[in-house]
């Protein structure tokens, strides 16, 4: 809903999912019980975090090599392969696994599928690490597809996607896939929160004139966001911080927010008081 005095709607979804506020708090209550807490990847894709969490303790560091012998470890939210668990059960780490449980219904489906000698396809960006973490349950034959120009002919395979996926990609991609295949087993494994988001930015980026996405630029899933409210409202801006705001660009304009899963309250709080004060 339009909040007329001061012209700017927030969307009901934007900011923290379930499964980045449960990683988000499992990190926090490890740094709070124990002195050696590792990691060796960014829990969420949320600078303002991360620095949090560097400036309560945790030590970032490159390989589980790093890291030593009995420590605790946290593992992202987006999921990590099945030799990565084992690594750290070797070196008698205390793992505290924050992946969400929606990444690792994906490694069920793919672990299940590929020892039934399914060839796994990965709709998704090739290079993100939720999608490495997936090829590491893969015990078999794989291909990641990210465009409709990549999609192949296959005989028995198993589809899934990234849960970020924008739904209507995922509609039009599935439904090539499968019919160049011999056979296929179809999970659609986009996540509900991911869902409601985006259908969520689409309506809200055609009420304004302005529309704002607040998220990391690593994050995958505010880019998609941003590409989605670009098609319904020309003017979308993309800004991971209040700092990136230029309200001269925003004056007298209806302005819509949203933000990606791993953007914290308070970055997006201090977007709108921005606007507020400003306007
Ligand atoms: S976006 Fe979905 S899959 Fe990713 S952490 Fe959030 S709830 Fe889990």
């Amino acid at each position: 809903m339009i909040d007329e005095k001061i012209e700017v709607a927030v969307a009901k979804y934007a900011g923290f999912c379930y499964g980045v506020k449960n990683a988000v708090d499992s990190t926090r209550n490890a740094l709070e019980e124990n002195d050696n807490v590792y990691s060796t990847d960014h829990i969420v894709h949320n600078q303002v975090i991360n620095e949090e969490f560097e400036k309560n303790g945790m030590h970032f560091v490159d390989s589980i090599e790093d890291i030593p012998e009995g420590a605790t470890i946290i593992l992202r939210a987006h999921g990590v392969g099945k030799s990565t668990i084992n690594e750290c059960e070797n070196k008698n780490l205390k793992i505290i696994n924050t992946t969400c449980p929606n990444v690792l219904k994906i490694h069920e489906i793919v672990k299940k599928h590929s020892a039934e000698g399914y060839k796994i396809i990965i709709v998704g960006d090739k290079h993100h690490d939720e999608i490495n973490g997936i090829i590491g349950w893969i015990d078999g034959e794989y291909e990641v597809v990210s465009t409709l120009e990549e999609v192949g002919q296959y005989k028995k395979i198993c589809l899934v996607s990234q849960t970020t996926t924008n739904i209507d990609f995922w509609n039009e991609i599935s439904e090539k896939i499968k019919s160049n295949a011999e056979e296929c087993i179809v999970f659609n494994t986009i996540c509900m929160a991911t869902y409601n988001r985006q259908k969520e930015a689409k309506e809200l980026a055609q009420e304004v004139d302005t529309f704002i996405v607040v998220g990391d630029l690593k994050s995958a899933n505010s880019k998609r966001l941003y590409e989605i409210s670009k098609e319904f409202c020309e003017n979308t801006l993309f800004i991971q911080t209040e700092s990136e705001l230029e309200l001269e660009m925003i004056r007298g304009k209806k302005v819509g927010i949203t933000a990606g899963a791993s953007t914290p309250d308070v970055v997006i709080n201090k977007i709108i008081e921005k606007i507020k004060l400003g306007c």
